[in-house]
């Protein structure tokens, strides 16, 4: 069985970005994948020789971005559906008010899942994760999905659990 990896997090965070870094847009056939929905955007992903799925919440319709019960249902939904979930925050605008309602969902799950913050391109990142230790999750891990760093070693820490 293939594990699969769900994206969440806030609008504008880097879930899309990151998505197409880990899949380089190979998207999925929902039909080969019983169980999954049209709802939820699915991509293959192949790296350090593993093959995975990604799910991508938010934003797929185009007009669900910022509506914050359709995102908080997407992201259960997501979580649901996935053996492993990537928690993405911004490290360049800190700590959000959605963020912490997305932690509230991953306290009440047992999946395994990594807090993530984006975009500490150009920043200190011990600064930009200073932040989300006040989350109570797990401890924080840069990354600049835009430039591919720390991609590969999340998706390492990821995929070691399987
Ligand atoms: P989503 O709404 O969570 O899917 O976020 P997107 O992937 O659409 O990204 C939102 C914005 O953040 C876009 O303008 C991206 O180019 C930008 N972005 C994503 N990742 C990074 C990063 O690592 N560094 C920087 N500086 N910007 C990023
Ligand atoms: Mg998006």
């Amino acid at each position: 069985m293939v594990p699969v990896i769900a994206l969440v997090g806030r609008p504008n965070v880097g879930k899309s970005t990151l998505f197409n870094q880990l899949t380089r847009s190979r998207d999925a056939l929902v039909a080969d994948y019983p169980g999954l929905t049209r709802d939820r955007k699915y991509g293959q992903g192949k790296m350090l020789g593993r093959d995975f799925m990604v799910i991508d919440t938010g934003g797929i319709s185009g007009d669900e971005e910022g509506i914050d019960h359709v995102m908080a249902e997407q992201s259960l939904l997501a979580i649901d559906e996935a053996d492993a979930v990537i928690f993405l925050v911004d490290g360049r605008s800190g700590l959000n008010p959605a963020d912490e309602m997305i932690a509230n969902h991953l306290r009440l799950t047992d999946k395994p899942y990594h807090l993530v913050v984006n975009k500490t391109d150009g920043v200190n990142p011990d600064v930009a994760i200073a932040d989300f230790f006040e989350l109570g999750l797990s401890q924080p891990l840069p990354i600049a999905a835009s430039h591919g760093r720390g991609v590969k070693s999340l998706i390492e820490l990821v995929l070691d659990a399987f």
